[in-house]
């Protein structure tokens, strides 16, 4: 195209490209447009948005990878170019880091487990490698999260040397077991680590576990007085394979999730009437966005499953009302054409009549033909008088149709998004709050695990709605429901409860971990306010968290967490308080 000078020109052409794409037509887009056209560099567009969300998405599972996003950050909030740059190339230059480092993390493991630390037997190491192995062996990222926390705390311990040397200052200490009696610990830790634990995470790989069971299977048969040197330099060799099978499982982890997205997006642009689909699609398309978790994705295909069932009961009520209409206008056709041939035979005998008449020699020849005029004339009237009844009745039964059709079309467009789901906050609903508490109490029972759950309940919310309007408090509860969602991990879940009333269920949390993120959640509170007419407005609540008892029903910790929440209303809200 040829380079435009005239503004006038170039804000037409720029307003054009903007209506003929499908992006919403904001300030902001059609400025990106007028660049584009001028090919002017746009100098204080900084995509803020953009790299936070970039930013939040980057990997912290290692201090350095930590440290790195932190840098990432930083740069963003401070909007310097330059910075940002560097940050990208710093990240960019340690890929490694992206991924669970096994190797060293295995290397870690071993030598903390030799190590003789104070107060730490190598039955209380092995019992909690075991705790840790059998908590997220489905999980390798948690796995190596955890694998390396245990690590990290065996080495802040002591060792037993330490201890001797504080005990000969005076100091208390406890003797460990002999090295013997630990290597064959140790050995016998290892072997059930290659036995069970590896292969766990492994299982697409046959010939990985076979080689890994033949390694346990070989320390089986290890006596102490034999050299583990063959043995290490297997280890080492198996080690690497998985290593390198982390890295491609990674990778196709990648790219299996960026071909999910192009589907989705692309099913987006395909169905023309998508109201009926997005749902659906922004459920997938935030569930294959961040960080692959079973519970997430078993949220995803449970709610899938529920707004299939529900729009194929729709969508049957559609066809057949659909088909209905159909053969509605088929008949009217029919009729059409009956009426069509009854008007055509009173022509013919019209026609008949007229030749009778001019032939007709007597009076009485003439009475017959006007008989006959007169019955055919009957016939027509009353096939008249049936046809348009017919046509009316016709006519209401398709109108009838038709709003039904519009009438399960609107409602197609409404499960999308209302199945378990409170349609104003989109948080879960009374029934997707019960079925969530009992599927992650059923789970926490079955890894005895800690699961906490908290009532939270907005303070003073009468007033807010009484001095801005019943409108500025429904934008106030979407408000919170959006922190709320923002500050939890992908495996809690929040729910409406009733009026302003909130359930947060906190997974793999124990009471002290409960009240942390309720509290975390205040303090985020105060730093996103709410915005009312432009006023700043300070959103607080007043929440019970209560850790559920062994064998405790959900009920029970349900009402001792409201028990709380009143407590904290009562020494004078905005406060959190545990069951
Ligand atoms: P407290 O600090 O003791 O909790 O006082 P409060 O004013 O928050 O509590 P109260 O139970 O007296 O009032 C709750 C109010 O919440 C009353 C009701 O009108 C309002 N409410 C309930 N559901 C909705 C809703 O969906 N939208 C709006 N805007 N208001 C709601
Ligand atoms: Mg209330
Ligand atoms: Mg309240």
């Amino acid at each position: 195209m040829a380079e435009m000078s005239n503004p006038s020109e170039i804000a037409r052409e720029a307003l054009r490209r903007l209506a003929m794409s499908r992006i919403p037509p904001t300030p902001d887009n059609y400025r990106a447009f007028y660049l584009q056209i001028t090919k002017t560099p746009d100098e204080d567009g900084f995509p803020e948005k953009s790299l936070k969300a970039i930013a939040a998405a980057l990997p912290r599972h290692v201090p350095e990878a930590a440290r790195r996003a932190q840098d990432f950050e930083q740069a963003v909030a401070t909007r310097q170019w330059a910075r940002v740059n560097q940050a990208i190339l710093a990240l960019a230059a340690r890929p490694e880091e992206n991924r669970p480092a096994w190797g060293g993390l295995i290397r870690d493991l071993v030598t903390q487990y030799a190590l003789h630390h104070a107060g730490l037997t190598p039955a209380r190491k092995r019992e909690a490698l075991e705790h840790v192995l059998e908590a997220s062996n489905t999980n390798p990222d948690l796995l190596h999260r955890r694998l390396m926390g245990l690590a990290r705390s065996w080495s802040a311990t002591p060792t037993a040397l330490a201890a001797a040397a504080s005990a000969s200052t005076g100091e208390a200490s406890q003797t460990d077991a002999p090295p013997s009696q630990d290597l064959a610990e140790l050995v016998s830790l290892l072997r059930a680590l290659l036995r069970d634990g590896v292969p766990a995470l492994i299982e697409d790989s046959p010939s990985l576990v076979e080689e890994a069971r033949g390694l346990s299977e070989q320390l089986t048969q290890w006596d102490s007085s034999e050299s583990l040197e063959p043995f290490y330099k297997k280890m080492m060799a198996f080690t690497h394979k998985l290593e390198w099978l982390g890295e491609d499982q990674r990778s196709v982890r990648i790219a299996l999730q960026g071909l999910l997205q192009l589907i989705i997006q692309n099913i987006g642009q395909l169905v023309l009437d998508n109201k009926w689909l997005s749902g659906q699609l922004a459920m997938l398309s935030e569930a294959f966005t961040g960080h692959l978790d079973v519970r997430v994705l078993d949220e995803v295909e449970r709610r899938l499953k529920d707004v299939i069932d529900k729009q194929g009961q729709l969508k049957q009520g559609l066809t057949e009302a659909q088909l209905r209409l159909k053969a509605m206008l088929a008949g009217f056709l029919d009729r059409l054409s009956a009426f069509a041939e009854s008007t055509d035979e009173y022509h013919v005998a019209l026609g008949e009549c007229a030749e009778q008449i001019a032939q007709a020699e007597d009076i009485g020849e003439l009475s017959e033909v006007i008989d006959k005029i007169v019955r055919e004339t009957r016939i027509v009237q009353e096939t008249t008088a049936a046809s348009r009844k017919d046509l009316d009745d016709l006519r209401t039964q398709v109108d009838q149709a038709n709003v039904e059709i519009s009438r399960l079309q609107q409602e197609l467009a409404l499960t999308s998004q209302q199945v378990r789901h409170d349609p104003l906050t989109g948080t879960l609903n009374r029934k997707g709050l019960d079925e969530v508490i009992s599927r992650e109490i059923a789970r926490a029972r079955r890894r005895e695990s800690p699961i906490c759950l908290s009532l939270l309940d907005i303070d003073n919310f009468k007033a807010l709605n009484d001095t801005f309007g019943h409108q500025v408090g429904d934008n106030a509860l979407v408000h919170l429901a959006a922190v709320i969602k923002e500050s939890l991990r992908p495996q809690d879940s929040v729910g409406r409860y009733g009026g302003e009333e909130f359930i947060l269920v906190l997974p793999d949390t124990e009471i002290e971990g409960g009240l942390t993120v309720l509290t975390r959640l205040q303090r985020e509170l105060t730093r996103k306010f709410f915005l009312a007419d432009s006023r700043k407005i300070l959103i607080t609540f007043s929440a019970g968290v209560a850790q559920l008892a062994i064998e405790e029903e959900c009920q029970s910790a349900l009402d001792r967490a409201d028990k709380a929440m009143y407590a904290a209303k009562r020494a004078g809200k905005n406060r959190v308080f545990a069951a």
